[in-house]
């Protein structure tokens, strides 16, 4: 399958992209994982993109098109991708509208994870995430802790508290959010390939994208 998750941050895009990666092998591509690999590895890119996401504001987007136009044309996504924070702003949107009719691909869906801000608020807060970028596991104190306090289930490395979610960086970043990709939302509805999902949990999301791609 190839879609779009749009949603707010902690709207559950990396756990529902987790999911349906599981069902047919499409890969789950995060743009906030790969920036946060080459922060983590001291790249240029990583240098470039570090400032920004700390204070929770977007990267530029010729930095992120940069990453997308080599990301998708690598061999693993002829099968499917699952784009997870990617776009974030109309022009993205737009560049990657013009990238996909050069490489032609077409999508099947553009699926908005729609959730209150009361819940997104308290996602945000209590999510802690596996620093061993290969790894990027994520938990949640309140309802998915790690079985050792601090320490990744999966991989042994140190879980901690994201930078960019500290109550001030979260704050901008839902504010972010709102005044640059929301309005992808009305971008994606002209185009008829859109859905709404309002998403309780991550299975109720998963199991209304199978059912709209007939699976
Ligand atoms: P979340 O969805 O939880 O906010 P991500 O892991 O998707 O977090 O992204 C973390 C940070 O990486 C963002 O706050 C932003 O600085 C940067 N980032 C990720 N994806 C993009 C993108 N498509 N465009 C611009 N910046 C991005
Ligand atoms: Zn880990």
């Amino acid at each position: 399958m190839k879609l779009i998750l749009l949603g707010a941050p902690g709207a559950g895009k990396g756990t529902v992209a987790k999911l349906l990666s599981a069902i047919d092998g499409s890969v789950q591509i995060s743009t906030g994982d790969i920036l946060r690999g080459e922060v983590q590895a001291g790249s240029d890119l990583g240098r470039q993109a570090e400032e920004y996401m700390k204070k929770g504001d977007l990267v530029p987007d010729s930095l992120i098109m940069g990453i997308m136009e080599k990301r998708l044309q690598a061999p693993d996504c002829a099968k499917g991708f699952l784009l997870d924070g990617f776009p974030r702003t109309i022009p993205q949107a737009r560049a990657l509208k013009e990238l996909m009719a050069r490489l032609d691909i077409t999508l099947d869906m553009v699926v908005n994870i729609d959730v209150s801000r009361d819940v997104l608020l308290d996602r945000l807060t209590t999510r802690r995430t596996c620093v061993n970028p290969a790894c990027q596991a994520i938990y949640n104190i309140k309802s998915n802790p790690p079985q050792k306090d601090g320490i990744c289930n999966k991989c042994g490395s140190p879980v901690v508290q994201r930078d960019d979610e500290t109550a001030e960086a979260i704050n901008h970043r839902l504010e972010t959010y709102n005044q640059k990709t929301a309005p992808l939302i009305g971008f994606y509805q002209e185009d008829g390939m859109f859905h709404n999902i309002t998403g309780a949990t991550s299975d109720i999301v998963v199991n209304a994208i199978k059912s709209e791609l007939g699976m």
